[in-house]
């Protein structure tokens, strides 16, 4: 049955040589954008491009203010700081995301508790969130804190798995009640939508990601999304080393950070999402042809969107039966020119952070155990 697999996914890609899980694909402006940075010697913190990046997006994605940054990374430590996260604060995330997540909430000196994914988007459940919230939290005034540690829980941090997005209108409602800050962490949804709504804008500070094996990429970059111009400002000036603006002089007010992205990656941003209508389409066909392939199939299961969303199906996902199959299956594919991989080590099993509390985790252990990613590049 694997060898069937494999080659329909080598006739999906049509090629016999091996077929990689994500790489980027440069069938537009690209070299010619590029090639204006060069020429006018605006390659650096600096050009155009920058600001032309930032306001396309604030379009596509219905932002009020968009701030370009070096990478997604550094865009979720810097969401995290805007939205009040201090050291020894604890931010509520998912066992079940990239290391990048845990990382930013680390930057601060906070404290990471994992709480469990939903089985229909598998990104942070809010029923588990308010289970948790309910039996270890207390509100003293506008801040909640855990009764246990005594520490204040300021932030929550959802990740769109696979660009599915999670049950945001739940998920607001649960935080607000709690005066907890959402940062949606978004690297992977550019191009999702939840109730035909941009993911990353429902909450204070959305973070982006255009790494290489990302839906579009910059080589390296990350973007914040604001509804509060005032805050997205704020993020503009803290992320270009707090310079007060003035001809020759330098004078800056405040700690600031070098982390605005150059202008040739913006360059390659502009020319990407000007695509992404047609890359979107292209995604989306390929995860149709996954999903009609898999249809009969009862020991693979596709993931398929969840109800009320459109999903940009940035990496496609199939589930197996169990731990046993999805290693036998991960080995298969791989040792036979189709290139697939099991879902992140869960965070809570990584030295850095197996201390750290959970809840029961126990969907996202299901998950871990049988989630394979297919190819999933555009074609
Ligand atoms: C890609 C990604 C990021 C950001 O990664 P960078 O490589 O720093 O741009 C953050 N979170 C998740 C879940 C990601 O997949």
């Amino acid at each position: 049955m694997y060898k069937e697999v494999v080659s329909f996914i080598h006739e999906l890609y049509d090629t016999e040589e091996t077929v990689p899980l994500h790489v980027p694909a440069f069938r537009g402006n690209e070299k010619k954008y590029l090639n204006e940075c060069i020429d006018s010697t605006f390659v650096s913190s600096i050009g155009k491009f920058v600001d032309r990046f930032e306001e396309m997006m604030t379009e596509y994605t219905g932002a009020s203010k968009a701030v370009v940054c070096v990478n997604g990374t550094n865009a979720l430590h810097m969401a995290l700081m805007l939205a009040g996260v201090k050291r020894d604060d604890v931010v509520l995330t998912q066992a079940l995301t990239f290391i990048a997540t845990c990382n930013a909430i680390s930057y601060i000196g906070a404290h990471p508790v994992f709480i469990d994914v939903d089985k229909d988007t598998m990104g942070l459940s809010p029923v588990a969130l308010e289970v948790w919230l309910i039996e270890n939290t207390e509100i003293k005034g506008e801040n909640c804190y855990n009764k246990h540690t005594g520490r204040r829980i300021k932030a929550c941090v959802p990740m769109h798995t696979f660009g599915h997005p999670v049950h945001l209108d739940e998920l607001v409602e649960v935080c607000n009640r709690f005066h907890i800050n959402i940062v949606e962490d978004a690297a992977e949804s550019l191009g999702s939508f939840y109730k035909g709504k941009h993911t990353g804008t429902f909450s204070k500070v959305g973070v982006l990601s255009f790494n290489g094996n990302k839906t579009i990429t910059t080589g390296g970059g990350g973007m914040l999304l604001f509804q509060d111009e005032e805050l997205g400002g704020f993020a503009k000036h803290i992320t270009t080393q707090a310079k007060v603006p003035h001809r020759w002089e330098f004078v800056h007010d405040h700690i600031g950070y070098n982390y605005r992205m150059p202008n040739i990656n913006a360059a390659l941003g502009c020319a990407q999402l000007e695509q992404i209508g047609d890359i979107l389409e292209n995604k989306r066909q390929t995860a149709e042809k996954y999903k009609v392939y898999f249809e009969d199939n009862n020991d693979i299961k596709f993931f398929a969107e969840p109800i009320n969303c459109h999903s940009n199906y940035w990496l496609n996902a199939v589930i197996l039966k169990d731990k046993q199959s999805q290693q036998e299956f991960l080995k298969y594919t791989n040792d036979n020119g189709v290139m697939t991989r099991p879902i992140w080590e869960l965070m809570n099993r990584l030295p850095m952070f197996k201390d750290c509390e959970t809840d029961g985790l126990e969907n996202t252990q299901w998950f871990a155990d049988r989630v394979v990613n297919l190819p999933s590049s555009v074609r």
